[in-house]
Formats: structure tokens, C-alpha cells, sequence
């Protein structure tokens, strides 16, 4: 008898961003330490669309989820005008990880171009936009960023019930 091929179901990919800011990276590694976990979320769920060094886009796209990575330090002006342009191009703002979430973890600038600004210099993103979600942890698990991703999929393409249960 023939066999009848298993058919995947049809999802529409949501597009999701890793945008850096004075982070250390390792929130970036914990997401990429979901392994078949994040292969399984980029084969069926989302297209990464940003991330500096892993995908060749030099300006924030418009994406639906901007995992955002660090603090933001209001010494370096070009960082200021990134993350309201990273809110702009976003539907949903995540703060990837205590520095983004709570500010004054790391304390230099990207590519080190401030030497030793005062802490005060160094504020949590929710200072300068709005944040929809927030994964605490220096650095977050794998599997909370899994679980944000998952959350952040469903509160813009589940159904009524499961954006309910998101917290929509
Ligand atoms: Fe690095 Fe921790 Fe800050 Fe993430 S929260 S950027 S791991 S210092």
C-alpha cells in the first residue's frame, strides 16, 4: 500500500532580532545554548533576523520580536538612538537578561569606546522605552528564553485562548 506522507502543519514564522547594547554576550550564548531546542524554534517558529555577527544585517529591521542584550549607556548617544529605533521596528520589546532588565551589570560600553563611564552612565532599556517582557538572570537560562520566545509566538500568533494565557 502506499504511504501517506506525514504533512507538517503550516505556521507563519514570526521574525525575532538580537539587539546588542552593553551586554557582555552572554545572554546571546544562553539563547544559543537551546541547541535542537533553538533549531527546532528557527526551523518552525522564527526567522532570526538581526543579531551582529550571526546574521549580515547592519540595520535594525522591522522584526516582531527584539530580544534586547545589555544596558544602555547614555555616555554613547549612538546606543540611545538604537534602542528607540529597536522599540520603532519592534512588536514586542524583551529585556534578554539583568542588564537590560536592571542596568548596572556591565559596565563598558560596546567596543569598549568610553573608558570607565560612572555607573550611573548605565540604565536599564525600560529607562528610555517600553519593555513588554522581561527575562531576569545574569545570564538568563536557555530554557527562560525559550519559554519568552514560545510566549512572545503565541501572544502574536495564537489563538484567542493562547494569547489569553500569554498574557495578552
Ligand atoms: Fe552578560 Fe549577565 Fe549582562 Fe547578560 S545579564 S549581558 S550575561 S552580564
Amino acid at each position: 500500500s502506499e504511504k501517506v506522507k506525514e504533512e507538517k502543519p503550516v505556521v507563519e514564522k514570526i521574525t525575532v532580532g538580537h539587539v546588542h547594547m552593553s551586554g557582555c554576550t552572554g545572554c546571546l550564548v544562553s539563547f544559543a545554548d537551546n541547541y535542537e531546542g533553538l533549531f527546532k524554534i528557527l526551523d518552525n517558529y522564527a526567522d532570526l533576523v538581526y543579531a551582529l555577527t550571526l546574521v549580515d544585517v547592519r540595520h535594525i529591521p522591522e522584526m516582531d520580536v527584539a530580544l534586547v542584550e545589555g544596558s544602555v549607556c547614555l555616555q554613547d548617544k549612538c546606543s540611545v538612538e538604537e534602542i528607540k529605533e529597536a522599540r520603532e521596528k519592534a512588536k514586542i520589546v524583551v529585556a534578554l537578561g539583568g542588564c537590560a532588565a536592571y542596568g548596572n551589570i556591565t559596565r563598558f560600553c560596546r567596543g569598549g569606546q568610553w573608558n570607565q563611564p560612572q555607573m550611573e552612565s548605565y540604565v536599564p532599556i525600560a529607562d528610555l522605552i517600553d519593555v513588554d517582557l522581561y527575562i531576569p538572570g545574569c545570564a538568563p537560562t536557555p530554557q527562560q528564553i525559550r519559554n519568552v520566545c514560545i510566549m512572545a509566538y503565541l501572544l502574536l500568533k495564537g489563538t484567542d485562548e493562547q494569547k489569553e494565557l500569554a498574557g495578552a
